[in-house]
Order: structure tokens, then sequence, then C-alpha cells
């Protein structure tokens, strides 16, 4: 039988960097368009060589960035080409494209559909002019909303929004930006989207919005406002008849995204291009955020890796914790860093409400998400296990690459 095989591809191309980013990307221009195709063609021919596809078929593919929507089409053409070739397509592939709302032309749309792209993320992240201008989008408050309509007229009936909150924007009243996140709330359900990827903003080491921080701007809101946003996001998607399925998923059901569903499981995933990340189920690893040092090695017969990880069987342990309690249906109740030290603690954060049993499991409540850093720190210290787990909101090959980390990164 065909082993599923999860495909993550960085396409690090972005129009204008956003002051909060802090993901791999640099301009796009045709000339290193061109050394990307390059590089890419090299490195699925040195996994292929390395066995790395052997007995799988396509079962999910996430062309992030970056912007993918910012290829020409020659570039979109012959970088589907490769990625498609990697191995046979199973029968439902999700080809889940990352869309820049400014580039949803009807032509781009037509080719992707064309193609087989059957999933489109959209970053919106506001329909606010004023929100918008504070994180240096490049798109107009209308451009998200028309570019979702567009791109179900054209067919596409799987689409997800990126929406960002804990925006603290000088001069903008607490009153006033409730409002405003209650109108982008409306605004994104209003539209014909089947899944919310729900961002809270993080100052990232190295961002514009870091220097800022540093000068003393405030630009992020206060903790009980976080909270009540975060609650305002999950209460909107109740009502439009979404399930809160991971700490900052929505979907309708049936449409949760199966590639980052995936990666949450445990699942082996293939990462192609500058800064993209892989899992094998042992090891993990990440290629040089850049983009010639990662066509240079490629080119000339080297690594093109940052580095390899090779995981413990306590490291997989605690990664497994951190990833599953982020999902709905939470992690088993017999999972060894539950049980031992770390049962009182358990107890208590279910009588507390943070937590629930059912089923034989043990998940967040919707106020568990909002602590579930704090959750994680007191389980795994109980255990013993602190300091050995990499932080799950930075994992790559998931949805949200696009911004910065989601609610799990908030402190
Ligand atoms: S947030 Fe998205 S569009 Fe902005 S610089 Fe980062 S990857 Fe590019």
């Amino acid at each position: 039988m065909a082993r599923p095989l999860h495909v993550y591809l960085h396409v690090p191309f972005c129009a204008r960097k956003c002051p909060y980013c802090h993901f791999y990307n640099l301009g796009h221009d045709d000339a290193r368009e061109a050394v990307w195709l390059d590089g890419l063609a090299r490195e699925i021919a040195a996994v292929r060589e390395a066995g790395g596809f052997e007995g799988c078929r396509l079962a999910t593919l996430y062309w992030g960035g970056g912007t993918p929507s910012l290829l020409s089409p020659e570039g979109f053409e012959r970088a589907a080409d490769l990625v498609l070739g990697i191995a046979p397509r199973s029968d439902r592939l999700e080809w889940t494209l990352e869309l820049n709302p400014s580039d949803a032309t009807p032509t781009r749309l037509a080719v992707w559909r064309e193609r087989g792209v059957d999933r489109l993320s959209v970053g919106a992240q506001s329909f606010d002019a004023r929100r918008l201008e504070f994180l240096g989008r490049t798109h107009g408050a209308e451009t998200a909303a028309r570019a979702v309509r567009d791109a179900a007229a054209a067919g596409f009936d799987n689409i997800s929004l990126d929406l960002i909150f804990n925006l603290e924007i000088p001069d903008v009243a607490p009153a006033e930006r409730r409002r405003a996140w209650t109108r982008d709330l409306a605004s994104a359900f209003d539209l014909p989207i089947s899944h919310l990827s729900l961002y809270g903003l993080t100052i990232e080491p190295g961002t514009a919005f870091e220097a800022r921080s540093r000068a003393g701007d405030r630009l992020t809101v206060p903790d009980a406002a976080y909270a009540a946003e975060f609650r305002a996001a999950c209460r909107a998607a109740r009502s439009a008849g979404f399930e809160h399925y991971e700490v900052s998923s929505f979907a309708l059901p049936g449409r949760r995204s199966r590639h980052n569903t995936a990666c949450w499981t445990g699942a082996p995933y293939v990462g192609l291009g500058p800064a993209a990340h892989s899992f094998d189920g042992v090891r993990r690893w990440a290629n040089v955020s850049s983009l010639t040092g990662w066509a240079e090695a490629l080119a000339t017969g080297g690594d093109p890796r940052a580095f390899v990880e090779l995981l413990s069987p306590s490291q997989r342990e605690i990664e497994t914790l951190y990833l599953e309690l982020r999902r709905a249906e939470g992690v088993e109740r017999g999972h060894p860093l539950l049980g031992g030290a770390a049962e009182p603690i358990v107890r208590g954060l279910v009588g507390e409400g943070v937590l629930v049993e059912r089923d034989g499991r043990v998940a967040c409540s919707e106020r568990g998400f909002l602590l579930l850093d704090e959750i994680l720190e007191r389980v795994t210290a109980a255990a013993g296990a602190v300091g050995v787990a990499m932080h799950p909101a930075a994992w790559p090959g998931t949805e949200g690459r696009d911004s910065f980390d989601n609610v799990l990164g908030r402190r």
C-alpha cells in the first residue's frame, strides 16, 4: 500500500517585507525565480535519489512562503510540473496555495484551478484600512473580500482566510479597536470561506516591529483584551457553524486542513525550498534560509540543510504532547507525560476547567487554549521533561507560515 506523502513547498518571494514577519523571504524578480526553480528541480532529484519518495502517493501539497501567488505563470507551471512529478497523486490530493489578495486575478485563479489547486489560503489579515496599514500590507480593505468572492466564482469551494488580532494601533481607542475586530470577524464570516486561521500578533526578533517595540511603542494589546478578542473570534466562528479544531484554526465540517492535521498528528512531511523544514518520523531538518546558499549547495552536490536533528524517544513524547494538545481531540489520557508526578497537575487543570477529559483523552477547553503555554510548562515540568522540546508554535510545514506565531505564541 502506498505511503501518503505530505509536501510543503517554500516559495520565498514577497512584494514587500511586512514589519512583523520573521520568515525567510526576499523580493521577487525573474532571475531569482529561475534560481529557485533550478534549485527545486535539483532538490527533488536529490530526494528521489535518496529514496525519499519511494512507495509514496501525494496526499497533500502546501505551497506557502513567502507569497506563492507572486510566481510568474511560467514559474507556477514549471514548479507544478516538478512537484506533481514527485509521485502519483492520491485520489483525494489536497493542494493548498497561499495567496496575497492583490494577486487574485481572474487569469491566475483560472490557471491555478485548471492545474489542480483545490484550496486557497488568502492572507487577508484584516478588512480595515487602518489595521492593514499598521501591518504594512500591500492590499486595500476591499481587496481581500473581492479576492475571496472571485476565487469562489472561479470554482474554489475550499477557501481559508487569515486574520490577525492583538493589534494595538497608536491613537486607536480600545472601544474602536474592539469594534474594528468585531467588524473584521463579521466580514470574514460573511464571505464564502470554509476555514479561518487566526493569528495573535507577536513581536519577533529582527523585525521592524521589534525595533518599534524597543523604542517604546506598544503594539500588542493587554492580556485581558487579548483573551476577549480570541473568545470573540471563537464565538463568531461557532455562530457561523465552524468547528474550533485546533488552537488557532476553525473549519466548516469536512473542511479541516488535511495537510496541517497530518503535521500535527506526527506524520512525516517533506519540505522543499530554502528555509523549508522536513520530518521523517525520527529526524527533522531545515534547509538554509538563503536562496543562493540553498541553490548553490544543490548545484554543487552539497548539503542544502542548515541542521539535522535526531529526536530521542523522550523528545518525541514531548512533541506529541505539545502537538496533540493544540487539537480539539487532545491527547490520550495514557500519554506517558500525563502520568506519574504530572497526574495531580492534570487533575487540577481538569478541575479548573482548562482541560477536559473525555473518551480516554485530555483536551483543552476554550480557556485552556488561551493558557496552553502555561499548561504545557506545568505538565512537562512536573514530568521532569522541561527544556527538551522545541516550541511547536514555530513548527514548520503547517499553515500560518504566512504571518508569525499563532495564539500559542502568547506569553
Ligand atoms: S507576512 Fe507574508 S507577505 Fe508579509 S513578508 Fe511575511 S511572508 Fe511575506
